[in-house]
């Protein structure tokens, strides 16, 4: 007897760290798995934000059951609050996964368009044909999953982001034991598993490793005033500074949106233990005696506007810091920030306050397995196939070649990239046809509407400015009838180099003449091209830059 092909579509996340998202297909029917962003590269000039392509799933839209969210990070679900834009679907995860999802939903107005159907730990469902169970994992905020689907195919696991704490805040276990069930009873057919950390050696430290850490700062630095900065959906990491700060009769105020947001669903979900007497509002700090307050802000990765950024640049409403403070980075810079967050040490540095990061102390433990973790989910599983997910192209591949060490056959690794799909058939695992899986770029407003051919004009107006030469012709004659006049930002300051655009102006009424001398009928068109021409060749000889030269022809 011979079962339907089930497939695995990877629409992000594989060759990037970021947005997340992939498509398991069972019976013609779609279930998603994660839908993240990303944020944009420093040549991705003026982007807020990086989205999966969503062409692919528009097409399909009728075809989609729902969508799994493994944690609540936004790589992998901060992409829905505009997937639900145009496509309606439930959203399945833990309680605190779709609280924190919530948030999103609501601001962007799309609550209606779908529905928050919460699950449990070890939790076994079935939505259309898909049979998933929900397994703990550990991870740097609380209550992920990895999932396994249960197909006519074999099983797939994917691990989700996870790390293998042994001592966990909230004792919550990786379930390697439900892992080694399936794996003992009906086998593992394809494991996908977190590739973040697969080319760092050794075992990731335990969170509460970080707890004992933080004890000792506040220990060292009382009497003066204490302010953190971790990731706002970092419980464990909260839990443990407002440990640290209670244990010292410090009182815990919270600075920044998201912070404040996240802090407060924790509570009243009880994963979060502040008692009231030891919280205070922003506002009621200044006011208490420095040894006696503890801070923790948003901004641990050096965001522009967030909370620390305008501390360290001494622009804060909330505070205004001096050489007695002590900032600790509880936290370390996502490939990316680390230009950002050096400039915010440097502005704290330079106001005298004390900083400690995760480069001084060991203030910061990483939420992804390293390789000995990544051997040991190989190990307890033995997958019959390999595929590595989450991460830029060098993890993939050093978390292939762990699968290999670990026995997994080499031609049953397969290392695939945004937009490969999996075929899981009766012969095996292959890979088939692709989808489209480029970059959905969201800035302002607008998603899908800056492309490539933006992004391009927008580095060389950054790098060599525009040079606008205006010009109005007869059309008959060919005889110039004002300007042409030269507007130029980013090329040369117009009001020193007022000889080098007079220069400019009389090449470009050369160059027209030239291409109008015995011709009766001139069309703005070529004229524009000789115009870009002339400019282009002049700005490129006299100053060898190449700055966007933009005609405007206009007729009498
Ligand atoms: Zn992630
Ligand atoms: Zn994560």
């Amino acid at each position: 007897m011979t079962s339907a092909p089930v497939t695995v579509t990877f629409l992000g996340g594989l060759g990037e760290i970021g947005r997340n998202c992939a498509a398991i297909g069972v019976e013609g029917r779609i279930m998603l798995l994660d839908c993240g962003l990303m944020f944009p590269d420093a040549d991705m000039l003026g982007i807020d934000l990086v989205l999966p392509d969503f062409t692919w799933l528009r097409e399909h839209g009728d075809r989609i059951e729902g969508c799994i969210v493994t944690h609540g990070h936004e790589d992998h679900m901060g992409g829905l609050s505009f997937l639900l834009r145009d496509l309606s679907f439930p959203i399945i995860g833990s309680a605190l996964t779709l609280g924190l999802a919530r948030n999103r939903i609501e601001e962007a107005g799309l609550l209606d368009r779908t529905e928050l159907v919460v699950v449990g730990d070890n939790e076994r469902r079935r939505f259309g044909p898909f049979d998933c169970e929900f397994i703990p994992v550990t991870h740097s905020v609380p209550h992920g999953f990895a999932t396994a689907f249960h197909t006519p195919q074999g099983t797939i696991l994917h691990t989700g982001d996870f790390k293998l704490d042994l001592t966990p805040v909230d004792g919550r276990l990786t379930d390697l034991s439900v892992m080694g069930a399936i794996a003992q009873n009906e086998g593992v057919r394809l494991l996908l598993s977190d590739s973040t950390n697969a080319d760092q050696h050794g075992h990731s430290r335990s969170e509460t490793s970080v707890g004992k850490v933080l004890h000792e700062l506040f220990n060292a630095h009382a009497g003066r005033r204490i302010i953190t900065a971790c990731f706002a959906s970092h419980i464990h990491r909260i839990q443990q500074i407002a440990d640290a700060a209670i244990s010292f009769d410090r009182v815990v105020a919270t600075l920044g949106m998201s912070m404040r947001k996240n802090v407060r669903l924790a509570r009243e979900m009880g994963l979060l233990r502040i008692p009231d007497s030891h919280l205070r509002d922003i506002e009621d700090v200044e006011d208490l005696a420095p040894g006696k307050v503890c801070v923790i802000s948003t901004g641990s990765q050096g965001e522009t506007m967030s909370a620390l950024t305008l501390m360290a640049a001494n622009e804060s409403r909330w505070l205004k810091l001096t050489p007695d403070d002590t900032v600790i980075l509880s936290s370390h810079p996502i490939p990316g920030n680390e230009m950002n967050v050096s400039k915010v040490i440097d502005g704290l540095v330079r106001i005298g306050v004390e900083v400690v990061h995760s480069g001084l102390e060991d203030v910061h433990a990483t939420g992804h397995a390293k390789q000995e973790e990544l051997k040991t989910i190989l190990s307890i599983t033995r997958p019959e196939w390999f595929t590595p997910v989450h991460g830029e192209y060098r993890h993939l591949v050093s978390h292939a070649r762990l699968a290999e060490q670990m026995g997994v056959a080499a031609d049953h690794v397969l290392v695939c990239e945004d937009g490969d799909a999996l075929v899981l058939d009766d012969d095996g695992v292959r890979k088939g046809p692709s989808v489209p899986a480029g970059y959905l770029y969201v800035d302002g407003s607008g998603v899908g509407d800056v492309g490539h051919g933006v992004l391009r004009d927008r580095r060389v107006l950054a790098e060599e400015g525009v040079v606008v030469v205006i010009v109005t012709v007869d059309v008959k004659t060919g005889a110039i009838i004002t300007g042409p006049e030269i507007i130029t930002r980013g090329w040369v300051h117009a009001s020193e180099a007022e000889g080098l655009l007079d220069e400019c102006r009389h090449e470009v009424v050369q160059a027209l003449k030239e291409a109008c001398a015995g011709k009766s009928t001139h069309d703005i068109e070529s004229l524009q091209k000789v115009v870009r021409r002339a400019t282009g060749r002049f700005v490129n000889d006299r100053t060898k830059r190449r700055p966007m030269i933009v005609p405007v022809v206009m007729e009498a």
